[in-house]
């Protein structure tokens, strides 16, 4: 027999814990963790790594000695690096950029100041200020979830903002930021700018050429996306060397695990192969985008990514259309609890197969 833990005799003992009051009210994430035979929810790629790819990580993780503490990082890093024309010292790897945002939340604010970005855009950025007991503000989006360059920095300005976060092309909405506007910001702005760039390979107009001229402005990427290796937790920052130093600070050591560290160097070394993967999502794209636009009542907002997000009718539509495709193993993702985004539901783009299974349940409804 399993031993159980009384959860009620925690309750009791709480009273003698020191929990921080911000945990108390902050939910856990979850996400649909059940196996659907067709998953559009979560932004990943939709197929494993190329075999080819697979196969030399599979090799060297033979060769690993797993005993041992990991691997120094500095080969990927300086890898990076130099396909940036950056030194190693700008480059620094987190667990996902997910670990690098939050980390950021914790070095780069105080009580007096605020953690400002736009909103609708990722929630995680919320969570990661509120988990710092910092004051997270998000400045809405104009209509059609443009972006207001002077908005933002009126915002920014009287809210005293020791970190900016945009995201580009932004999730959930699909939108860009030009790098006009995201110059404008960081020129006008006195505290690190990080440009989360974690969907570029979809869009292809990244800001790291203006990281040259401004030394606030840091970006971040992710192997999670178009790289195909959500399973690692890889991600990293593009900055100046006083930007990664005071982040570092907030890390453990030994942060990277040999194997993430492995997994992403092949895929690093292997990326040409990705290229043509890459395309055949951005031609997905187009094509699933027409397809939506043909139903009635949906309103589509033009993707720069590898996903799209659709308004439905009202809010009860918008539940029913993802209960149906549910029940028909389709998960995408429901947006109809957030303020913003109430009628709201985003696909991201599957196989040819996966997208053609989702046009065909959606268009019946
Ligand atoms: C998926 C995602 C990330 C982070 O992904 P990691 O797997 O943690 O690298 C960061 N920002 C946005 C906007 C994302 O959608």
């Amino acid at each position: 027999m399993p031993m159980q833990l009384r959860s009620d005799a925690l309750k009791e003992k709480s009273k003698m814990y020191k929990l921080r009051s911000t945990l108390e009210t902050l939910i856990p994430y979850t996400s649909e963790t059940n196996p659907f035979p067709v998953t559009l929810n979560a932004n990943e790629y939709p197929t494993d790594l190329p075999k080819e790819v697979k196969d030399v990580i599979i090799k060297k993780l033979t060769e690993l000695n797993f005993n041992r503490y990991p691997l120094s990082d500095s080969s990927l890093r300086s890898k990076i690096a130099k396909e940036y024309g950056l030194q190693t010292e700008n480059v620094f790897l987190g667990n996902g950029s997910s670990q690098i945002l939050a980390a950021l939340c914790y070095a780069f604010s105080d009580e007096s100041s605020s953690i400002v970005y736009p909103t609708p855009s990722f929630s995680m950025y919320n969570i990661y200020a509120k988990l710092a007991d910092r004051n997270g503000v998000g400045v809405e989006l104009e209509e059609d979830f443009k972006f207001n360059p002077d908005k933002f920095l009126d915002v920014s300005k009287k809210e005293n903002a020791s970190l900016i976060i945009l995201c580009n092309p932004n999730n959930p909405t699909g939108q860009v930021i030009s790098n006009t506007d995201v110059e404008y910001i960081a020129k006008n702005s006195a505290c690190p700018v990080i440009l989360d760039e974690a969907y570029m390979e979809f869009y292809d107009e990244s800001a790291i050429y203006l990281m040259s001229k401004y030394p606030n402005l840091a970006i971040t990427r992710t192997f999670s996306k178009a790289y195909s290796l959500a399973s690692a937790r890889i991600g990293y920052i593009l900055a100046a060397k006083e930007i990664i130093t005071t982040l570092s600070k907030v890390l453990p050591p030994y942060n990277m695990n040999s194997l993430s560290l492995i997994s992403a160097e092949v895929v690093w070394d292997m990326k040409d192969m990705f290229k043509e993967r890459i395309a055949g999502i951005i031609a997905e794209r187009g094509r699933v985008e027409k397809e939506l636009e043909k139903i009635n009542n949906f309103k589509i907002y033009p993707s720069q990514s590898n996903f799209i997000l659709f308004k439905t009718k009202d809010r009860e539509t918008t539940k029913l259309i993802f209960n149906k495709l549910k029940e028909k193993g389709i998960i995408v993702r429901d947006f109809s609890s957030h303020p913003l985004l109430n009628t709201c539901l985003r696909v991201t783009l599957g196989t040819k197969e996966e997208n053609d299974l989702f046009i065909t349940e959606i268009s019946s409804f």
